[in-house]
């Protein structure tokens, strides 16, 4: 018996290692983030004293039952999961409820976020661009890594390439559902006293009936080929108002990609093609952080598992 030991300890982390892959693989978005909430200190008014008290349930910070926050936390949502949480929920009103911030409302609660968090505005090649402390610690070691490599990372498309103010957000919405609406009423599939009626909606409400319209795959993105939300964010939902997010004009680099990758850039919203997360961790460590990958043209995307 005495010789089959060695083989029986050489089994142990055989077993171990395949116990934390597969916790891995059923790690979703929704589970790691309610986890990593639970541990979180909130305020709360008890016998009219302000106390600390330990734990943020989820629905407090995003509510799942909006369809448009539903649609923002599976498409955008593996910012939330990233290294320094950039989550913004945990702000909380006077009356102890919180802001859900999944999806920012207005100008002025983009600008209270921006004023909160450390970011660091530089000049990547021509263009001057704002980007959370980290990110852009991280984008200037990647692009360091690329020029050494004769190779290059620079924005696409000016300063928006990067953060991105609510005003922002809506004007590159509005590019994008005009012509939609206009493409959809010449083909006959919308009324035109229907369009004219979602241009009045409330934002969030314009946002839900384009979601509605494209279930019928009248879809809004440029090209008219796939949903608006590949295209541009929904108004208040994109991850570029969070400053973790860089449109790179060498997208199409695979060895750009890797180097991006390297320094803990990624893909995250499949089939945005120039789009990249700082998410902050290794390759490796993203399956237990409730992502999967996709491959969409040849690019790999870490998507929020279902
Ligand atoms: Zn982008």
């Amino acid at each position: 018996m005495y010789n089959f030991e060695p083989m029986r300890l050489a089994i142990i982390p055989i077993i171990l290692f395949a116990a934390i892959s597969a916790a891995a693989q059923s790690a979703t978005l929704e589970t790691v983030l309610a986890k990593r909430l639970a541990l979180k200190e909130r305020l709360a008014v008890v016998n009219g004293k302000t106390v600390t008290k330990k734990g943020i349930a989820l629905s407090e910070v995003c509510d799942l039952g909006d369809p448009v926050s539903a649609r923002v936390f599976r498409d955008y949502g593996a910012m939330w999961v990233g290294n320094n949480d950039s989550f913004a929920g945990y702000r909380q009103n006077p009356d102890g409820t919180f802001v859900a911030d999944c999806v920012f409302d207005d100008e002025s609660e983009v600008a209270a976020y921006h004023a909160a968090v450390s970011s660091k505005t530089a000049m990547i090649g021509p263009t001057s661009v704002t980007l959370r402390a980290d990110a852009m610690d991280a984008l200037v070691a990647a692009r360091a890594e690329a020029l050494a490599a004769k190779l290059n990372i620079t924005p696409r498309g000016g300063s928006t390439a990067a953060r991105r103010s609510f005003g922002d957000t809506l004007r590159l919405w509005r590019s994008r559902f005009l012509p939609g609406l206009d493409h959809w009423v010449a083909l006959g599939k919308i009324k035109r006293a229907d369009a004219d009626a979602a241009k009045r909606l409330e934002i969030r409400k314009q946002v839900a009936q384009v979601l509605a319209w494209e279930e019928n795959d009248w879809f809004f993105s440029t090209d008219f080929s796939k949903s608006i939300l590949y295209s541009v964010a929904a108004p208040g939902a994109s991850q570029h108002i969070f400053m973790i997010a860089l449109d790179v004009e060498q997208f199409s680099n695979p060895r750009v990609r890797a180097i991006l990758a390297k320094h803990g850039w990624f893909q995250t919203v499949k089939s945005d093609l120039p789009h990249f997360t700082y998410m902050g961790v290794q390759e490796k460590e993203l399956p237990a952080l409730g992502l999967e990958p996709v491959t969409v043209g040849g690019q790999r995307f870490w998507i929020p598992r279902t």
